[in-house]
């Protein structure tokens, strides 16, 4: 396994900052030992530190001169809900009109052409795609675990480990949700059988899955590497059966590990529940014992009054990922209603139509203005903190996603002086990020306390367009 490499004390000068409890701040003097924070400074004097990457540098100086940070300064981002292989998809599908369920069986036909090796290259890829739109940490909701026709691999796990080595070689921290999928779809008498493609997402039952992802080899803490967590999911209830969850939840929690599910992304799911079980998803997935504040439910996008009450009384995150609901045409998210009954927002790039968690941000904000008639829902700090503290708590990471003393040391500047953001007052530089930067305009990302991208280059993986072109390229042919 390759891990990150260790990180020695570093120190950053940041133009501006976006701090917890402090909001934006000038001159921020950061301090990182390996792979954490261990000081943030506002109101430091830049006539008073001479910069690193200034060509007048001196190079005696008891403590490692800062390095220059010019723009916006973030926390990482978590990108908490990604199927890294459906990036081959992107614009194939947006040639021909369809709805979810074509576009489906595009993506099944696709996930039955991979092995563990094009399964690596094509992760490594898009995880240095996302590490490019600042990206520290990712949530790879995994079902695509075994041979075609469903035999396991020599090692029953080969795919898993392939997305957890792409993520070591493209300098991410990850969660592998290794998910639970056991049905092929949800009639009014009850599950379906896996057929054709689906066959290799399936381990038989519940508990077969849970002895597979333990072997894994996750530690009392649920980790798999130094950068790699496992957690669990439920594909959603048309994929596993009601009374297959327990061993679920139970791996879960034997583990502290998050537990993720999709959940009412289309109203034919939200039918197919009633039809079958008499109940919404949510209920469901409540009486069941399945929600509670380790718990994600991906897309929420079609629930009731009743179903956001049992959602935000147990502070279960709503992870909402906005480009893929749109390019699926699967509804707008009530983000504001989720938030308001209690459960803490996160993002995901899901499908990958685009890879860039601004636009994920404010495509929550815009859902909500179509929706609604009106402005103003969710702030670029709300939005912001969607994105980072949230999405990385959602994913097993609570102490990273701020700058902070103690907090995973991940850093992501968004420059102030691209044609997109150009000209914005510095007490706005938060809009800017959330409602007219891209992931263009991220042009350094230390994750881990490790330079990942630096000038808006991938250090690691050298030409990312390259990677991907090629790795695509060997899976669609
Ligand atoms: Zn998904």
């Amino acid at each position: 396994m390759t891990a990150p490499a260790p990180s020695l004390p570093r120190r950053w000068l940041a133009d501006l900052a976006w701090l917890p409890g402090q909001g934006l701040r000038h001159d921020v003097l950061i301090e990182a030992d390996g792979d954490r924070f261990t000081s943030v400074t506002p109101d430091a004097s830049p006539t008073s530190l001479t910069f690193l990457n200034s060509p007048s540098s001196p190079t005696s100086s008891a403590e490692p001169a800062p390095e220059h940070l010019r723009g916006l300064t973030l926390p990482g981002f978590a990108n908490a809900h990604s199927h890294a292989f459906h990036r081959a998809l992107r614009s194939t599908t947006q040639a021909d009109p369809g709805t979810f369920w074509t576009w489906r069986e595009r993506m099944y036909d696709l996930a039955a052409r991979l092995d563990p090796d094009s399964y690596h290259r094509l992760a490594l890829a898009v995880f240095a795609e996302m590490a490019l739109a600042g990206v520290s940490c990712v949530g790879e909701f995994h079902y695509l675990h075994h041979q075609p026709g469903g035999h396991p691999y020599d090692d029953p796990n080969a795919m898993g480990r392939a997305l957890v080595q792409a993520a070591a070689e493209a300098g991410l921290r990850m969660t592998l949700l290794d998910t639970c999928y056991l049905a092929g779809g949800l009639s009014p008498e009850g599950p379906l059988p896996l057929a054709g493609p689906q066959l290799r997402f399936g381990d038989g039952d519940a508990v077969g899955w849970a002895a597979r992802v333990t072997e894994l080899g996750c530690d009392v803490h649920g980790m798999i590497a130094p950068h790699a967590q496992a957690g669990a999911a439920i594909h959603s209830v048309r994929a596993v059966p009601r009374e297959q969850m327990h061993p679920v939840v139970a791996w879960a929690r034997r583990f502290g590990a998050p537990l993720h599910a999709h959940m009412s992304e289309q109203l034919a799911e939200n039918e197919a529940c009633q039809a079958a079980y008499g109940m919404s998803p949510t209920r469901l997935l409540y009486a069941e014992d399945v929600l509670g504040p380790r718990t994600t439910v991906v897309h929420a996008t079609h629930v009731d009054e009743g179903d956001l009450e049992l959602l935000g009384g147990g502070q279960t995150f709503a992870c909402l990922c906005p480009t893929t609901e749109r390019d699926l045409g699967d509804g707008l998210a009530p983000a504001r209603a989720l938030a308001a009954a209690g459960c803490p927002l996160t993002l995901g790039s899901d499908s990958h139509a685009v890879v860039d968690m601004l636009e994920e941000a404010r495509g929550v904000e815009y859902a909500e203005r179509l929706a609604r008639q009106a402005r103003g829902h969710l702030t670029a700090e709300a939005l912001l903190q969607a994105a980072t503290a949230a999405g990385h708590t959602s994913l097993g990471w609570p102490d990273a996603g701020e700058i902070a003393p103690g907090a995973w040391a991940d850093l992501v500047t968004v420059c102030l002086d691209s044609v997109r953001t150009a000209g914005v007052a510095d007490g706005l530089a938060l809009e800017a990020a959330v409602f007219a930067a891209s992931a263009a305009d991220i042009k350094d990302v230390v994750i881990s306390g490790r330079d990942v991208v630096r000038d808006g280059a991938h250090l690691l993986v050298p030409d990312v367009p390259g990677e991907l072109s090629r790795s695509i390229r060997a899976v669609l042919g």
